[in-house]
């Protein structure tokens, strides 16, 4: 009996390795991606086995991107050289960082800290990163890594536990939306703002996502579940709207992914729609059934909503 309940957790089996790396990528049936997210609400041992698989290189941190360049390379590089030896310093003799990020640099900000994360682990830094969309909404263990990213950081205000620790080799990285850190009164000691130019690229972007907001309220609640932080499966699109804003997330060979996000990232749908539909966020997630299909997003929306209050 004992082998036989080792082969599942309720009536779900574990899933092959295979089946959690199509997962990771999306490359799953909607039924399918449904079980094993349900399977994994209940399994540590295959969310560990999910966490440890490689990322595909449209992922940083666990988290997809649309694939937009705002940024040249040589600011990225830049940035990693300044955060890795401040972050190497804060090491040494300890620190809890705040960091945050805002609409156009949010890519930046997951790609300096992918980067920055390689490199301390191939100094001999043990790393561990938390917190990412696929892991709940509770705060997750500061396990016993010397550094530890915990992403999304400000969903777990006020309590962030040994997150918020400061000892002598022990680094703490909590990484959150700028408007996140501001609604729970908290400042960031590291602010990644885009430049005068990224905001004067956001400004049509803004303009349109608001137009749809006001004009088109199934358009509104999609725009407004991705600015909460979802990725949309396709099925909850309506597919043939070509001014969608939504786009669909592709791999690192250009293939479409059945997900899709906002051409410029959530948090930029944040933006550009949050100060405008806050208040309304809980009513639209009481009406939008698809999601209680899959209870981590829908447990996602609910920590964004109470980030809105
Ligand atoms: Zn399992």
């Amino acid at each position: 009996m004992a082998a036989a309940q080792s082969d599942r957790i309720g009536t779900v089996p574990h899933p092959s390795r295979s089946e959690l790396v199509r997962f990771s990528r999306y490359l799953l049936a909607p039924l399918a991606l449904i079980g094993i997210d349900d399977h994994l609400h209940e399994c540590s041992r295959c969310r560990l086995l999910l966490a440890e698989l490689p990322a595909p290189p449209s992922y940083a941190l666990g988290r997809p991107f649309p694939g937009v360049e705002v940024i040249p390379p040589s600011a990225l590089e830049g940035l990693v050289r300044d955060w890795l030896s401040r972050f190497q310093n804060a090491l040494a003799s300890g620190a809890a960082i705040r960091i945050a990020g805002e609409g156009l640099t949010e890519k930046l900000l997951y790609q300096a800290l992918a980067i920055v994360s390689s490199r301390m682990r191939r100094d001999g830094v043990q790393l561990e990163v938390r917190g990412n969309v696929f892991h709940g909404t509770s705060l997750p263990p500061r396990m016993n890594a010397d550094a530890a990213i915990l992403l999304e950081a400000p969903i777990f205000a006020p309590n962030f536990g040994e997150w918020s620790e400061c000892r002598p080799g022990r680094l703490n990285l909590l990484v959150g939306h700028i408007c996140d850190w501001n609604r729970i009164g908290v400042r960031p000691d590291l602010h990644l703002a885009p430049t005068f130019d990224a905001e004067l690229a956001l400004v049509p972007v803004v303009e349109r996502l608001r137009d749809l907001a006001g004009r088109n309220r199934d358009g509104s609640e999609l725009a407004l579940l991705n600015a909460a932080g979802l990725d949309l499966p396709d099925a909850m699109c309506s597919g043939s709207d070509a001014q969608s804003p939504l786009v669909p997330l592709v791999d690192d060979r250009g293939l479409p992914l059945p997900w899709r996000a906002l051409e410029w990232g959530q948090w930029l749908a944040r933006e550009a729609l949050g100060p405008f539909h806050a208040n309304e966020l809980l009513d639209i997630i009481q009406r939008l059934s698809p999601v209680t299909a899959v209870p981590m997003m829908a447990a996602r929306l609910h920590s964004s909503g109470a980030l809105c209050r």
